[in-house]
């Protein structure tokens, strides 16, 4: 094809530099989470993964499982249509009353994504509101900086986790501003989490709107899995909460939550909640049946939590170097494309274990990690196993161990 020289210099660049993406090929096996199958040069054989998204296997819960399938039964497969246009079904709402119960907002807003969530409504807040401002954590998602970068606002970005610099930079803005600070609960490459009091009394003391990202946190903190936000006591002093369907709930789609106003500005202006497909009804009432469970019961979290806190003190029993953080996310630092690349192929050839290489431009070059998310049905066993794995590995790549 004429073209398919362009495409494919751009893709050597990134294979010689380590950072091409390949995609394990899986069949989940659902009531076996975090059991996979994996498919490889046509044949298939079975998995542990340790890096997945679905933090709690809700995904696989069999009320959440049968909520989906019920409800196509009887609502069909697709919305329908846009919100506006005959797609809005019952269980959108409901879902949304359920959301903005989880946050103790007045209003919520559904979106096909998380992603789309944060695209969405930072640029139509950016793009919208007068003389915007957007301030924006230095390490926040590429949902968020797409978003920002699409309002065409003003942007500033402040120094990662760090208050005194959002302090500073909001002083520096004219009175006449609209500001908004947009940042995330846990940062979900370096597991660590934001120090929310301290950014919301700066926001609250220059008149600052604030913008959260819980993606990472919903279902997994505070008592109803609302989120750090609601663990610290502090969701009602945050202006916009926004989150995810397709993590921790184990379903798809993403949410804001805020005000009655707020919703209705942002469901009557964002182009990308109105011009376009709404969930599929099946999805909604999934959803809603995976967050009602993580409101009542906290089960999965307490495993989840005993879980991350046994892989840690076995890792550091055995000198295996991680990221240091207070959250459930445990990066073991690689600091090499290739070599990252490789310690993941031979943990999936040798071993059974899935742990995708997590390679620029996900994080900065030099950073590379492999990025273990232990949830509540990785047994001890399993535990143990990769454990050992690793530190057959670490003989084997003789990289410095954290006692060397
Ligand atoms: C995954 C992620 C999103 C996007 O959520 P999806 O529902 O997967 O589109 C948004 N923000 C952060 C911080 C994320 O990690």
């Amino acid at each position: 094809m004429p073209f398919d020289r362009l495409f494919e210099s751009q893709l050597e660049n990134l294979k010689a530099e380590g950072n091409y993406r390949y995609f394990a090929d899986l069949t989940r096996k659902c009531g076996q989470h975090p059991r996979a199958l994996n498919h490889q040069d046509g044949e298939s054989r079975e998995i542990t993964v340790w890096c997945s998204n679905d933090y709690l296997g809700m995904g696989q819960h069999p009320d959440v499982v049968e909520a989906m399938a019920q409800t196509a039964r009887e609502c069909g497969t697709g919305a329908g249509g846009t919100r506006n246009i005959s797609g809005t079904n019952h269980h959108h709402l409901e879902l949304e009353a359920e959301l903005a119960d989880l946050h103790g907002k007045e209003g919520a807003l559904l979106f096909t994504s998380g992603y789309v969530s944060n695209w969405a409504a930072l640029s139509t807040l950016g793009s919208r509101l007068p003389n915007a401002v957007i301030l924006s954590d230095s390490l926040n998602h590429a949902s968020m900086i797409e978003g920002i970068r699409h309002s065409r606002a003003q942007k500033v970005i402040w120094k990662h986790n760090d208050p005194e610099d959002l302090d500073r930079k909001l002083a520096a803005l004219p009175a006449n501003a609209t500001k908004i600070v947009a940042f995330e609960s846990v940062y979900s490459m370096d597991g660590d989490i934001a120090p929310i009091r301290e950014i919301v009394e700066v926001a609250e003391k220059h008149g600052a709107m604030t913008y959260l990202d819980e993606v990472h946190a919903v279902g997994m903190y505070g008592p109803r899995g609302g989120g750090v936000a609601e663990q610290e006591g502090l969701m009602d002093r945050i202006t916009l909460i926004e989150g995810t369907l397709g993590k921790a709930f184990g379903v798809m789609g993403g949410y804001i939550t805020g005000s009655a106003a707020l919703c209705d500005f942002i469901r009557s202006f964002a182009s990308g909640f109105i011009f376009t497909t709404a969930l599929p009804p099946a999805v909604a009432a999934a959803a809603t049946t995976s967050i009602r469970h993580l409101k009542e019961s906290g089960e999965e979290r307490a495993m989840q939590r005993r879980q991350v806190d046994r892989l840690r003190n076995q890792l550091d029993a055995k000198g295996i170097p991680h990221m240091d953080n207070p959250s459930h996310i445990i990066p073991v630092m690689i600091k090499d494309p290739v070599k990252c690349r490789m310690l993941s192929d031979y943990l999936m050839d040798q071993f059974g274990i899935y742990v995708q290489p997590i390679n620029y431009p996900t994080v900065p070059k030099g950073t590379e990690r492999l990025r273990f998310t232990p949830g509540p049905r990785h047994t001890d066993a399993d535990i143990d196993h990769l454990v050992a794995a690793l530190e057959v590995l670490w003989k084997q790549c003789a990289i410095a161990r954290a006692t060397a």
